[in-house]
């Protein structure tokens, strides 16, 4: 398991701070979205709108204690990412930056087009989406029906379907929208697009957890699309669709456990600091959760580590993002209940974190998906190397 060094450790500390800043504003959030807008002067704010820029175009990144931060790395977005879902979840998704559509951006645009993508988020904070989803199904994603028609005189596209439980759709400005221009499997790709551009229209999808991410429906109806807007013009037309956002989910799926990671951990702190009288098996209990988080804390940095150095290989990522996500929603429900039958009432934070635990299940692919994908690296023998680890971090329930 890798231990934090110095510089992340560094980074770690900034962020639990910066976190505790935001942590007022969750139960207002989780009411109106809008919070977030007040909160421009955070600095959770100003680092997440330009996380994820690489320093080609960065000239001014995060400093903190003489180290430079561009959090491009998986294993530094994990620690970020963990620290301030500690404070809040949903703040944690509320926030600006690049998040997947930057890594997309980065892993199949071409200069122009990063620079266009990076250079809009530096000017000013910047929401972002990264619209898949469709609603006849996030799962089978291959079966997108979102279709891009070739302008009969050559000079772009014209982008018509709908997209949901997208992320941030009310407050983002730019984004990607994943198309097919045919029926062929090579016929999929994605283009960046411009939420102001004539056709797209945005509406709201009420959810009960994370509301503060403001999820939405996209539709687009004859949206204009310039050729120089598709991405991946420069690459084999293998790596345009499914490629693109496989890519895009081995190397955010780090990070979605480490918020899961995150909300567990908040849910014992919760535990810790207002049922101050613990019985002594009470206290057991506690420790014992503490300890499957560190576990799965370990875990997941374990598989940023993994794909940092070889972003193909997702099958530890998929592990990660099972094993967190199960782990927030049993250990926010056991913090819940340790308040006894009124808890939803008395504890509103604890209903949240509840709720946004339930939430994490659909990000970048459910439980399901991640099962799947951990099948079959089984199989293959990928997880040979890692038996020892996975029997030790296995919790009772897992086992
Ligand atoms: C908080 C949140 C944020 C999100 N943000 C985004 C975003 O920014 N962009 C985006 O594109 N999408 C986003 N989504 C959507 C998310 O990716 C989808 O919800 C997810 O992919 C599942 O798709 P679905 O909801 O259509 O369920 P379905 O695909 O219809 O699946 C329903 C159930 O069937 C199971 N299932 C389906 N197929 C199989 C199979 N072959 N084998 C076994 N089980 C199967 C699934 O596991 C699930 O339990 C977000 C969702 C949430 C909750």
């Amino acid at each position: 398991m890798p231990e934090l060094d110095r510089r992340l450790r560094t980074l770690s500390r900034h962020a639990r701070g910066w976190a505790a800043e935001l942590r007022p504003y969750a139960l207002e959030l989780d009411l109106d979205p809008d919070v977030v807008f007040r909160l421009r002067d955070a600095p959770a704010f100003t680092c997440a709108a330009h996380l994820q820029i690489p320093a080609a175009f960065n000239p001014a990144p995060l400093v903190l204690a003489g180290e430079r931060f561009h959090l491009t790395a998986v294993l530094e977005r994990v620690v970020f990412c963990e620290e301030i879902a500690r404070g809040d979840l949903g703040m944690m998704l509320a926030l600006p930056g690049a998040s997947m559509s930057g890594v997309l951006v980065g892993a199949i645009g071409d200069r122009a087009q990063q620079e266009w993508f990076y250079g809009r988020l530096l000017d000013r904070p910047t929401w972002t989406f990264f619209a898949l989803t469709e609603p006849g199904g996030g799962t089978d994603a291959g079966g997108l029906r979102t279709r891009a028609i070739e302008l009969a005189d050559g000079s772009g596209w014209s982008l018509t379907g709908r997209k949901r439980y997208i992320s941030n759709a009310l407050r983002a400005s730019v984004g990607v929208v994943f198309l097919r221009t045919g029926d062929g499997p090579l016929d999929l790709g994605a283009a960046l697009v411009d939420t102001a551009t004539a056709g797209f229209t945005t509406a709201h999808v009420p959810t009960l957890g994370v509301r503060g991410a403001q999820l939405g429906e996209l539709t687009l109806e004859e949206v204009p699309v310039a050729a120089h807007q598709l991405l991946g013009r420069h690459v084999s037309p293998l790596r345009r669709g499914s490629w693109g956002w496989q890519r895009t989910f081995n190397l955010m799926r780090p990070t979605v456990a480490a918020m899961a990671v995150g909300l567990a951990q908040a849910a014992c702190d919760h535990v810790r600091e207002h049922r101050r009288a613990l019985r002594p098996v009470e206290r057991d209990v506690l420790a014992r959760v503490e300890g499957e988080v560190e576990a799965v804390r370990r875990l997941t940095r374990l598989a940023a580590v993994e794909v940092d150095s070889d972003s193909s290989n997702g099958h530890l990522a998929s592990a990660a993002k099972l094993r967190a996500t199960r782990l927030a929603a049993r250990v926010t429900r056991w913090a819940l209940r340790s308040f006894g039958p009124g808890a939803r009432l008395d504890q509103p934070l604890l209903d949240k974190f509840d709720r946004d635990a339930g939430a994490l299940e659909y990000m970048e692919g459910t439980g399901n998906v991640q099962r799947l994908a951990v099948a079959s690296a089984m199989e293959r023998g990928a997880f040979d190397g890692y038996a020892r680890v996975s029997d030790r971090d296995a919790t009772r329930e897992d086992r």
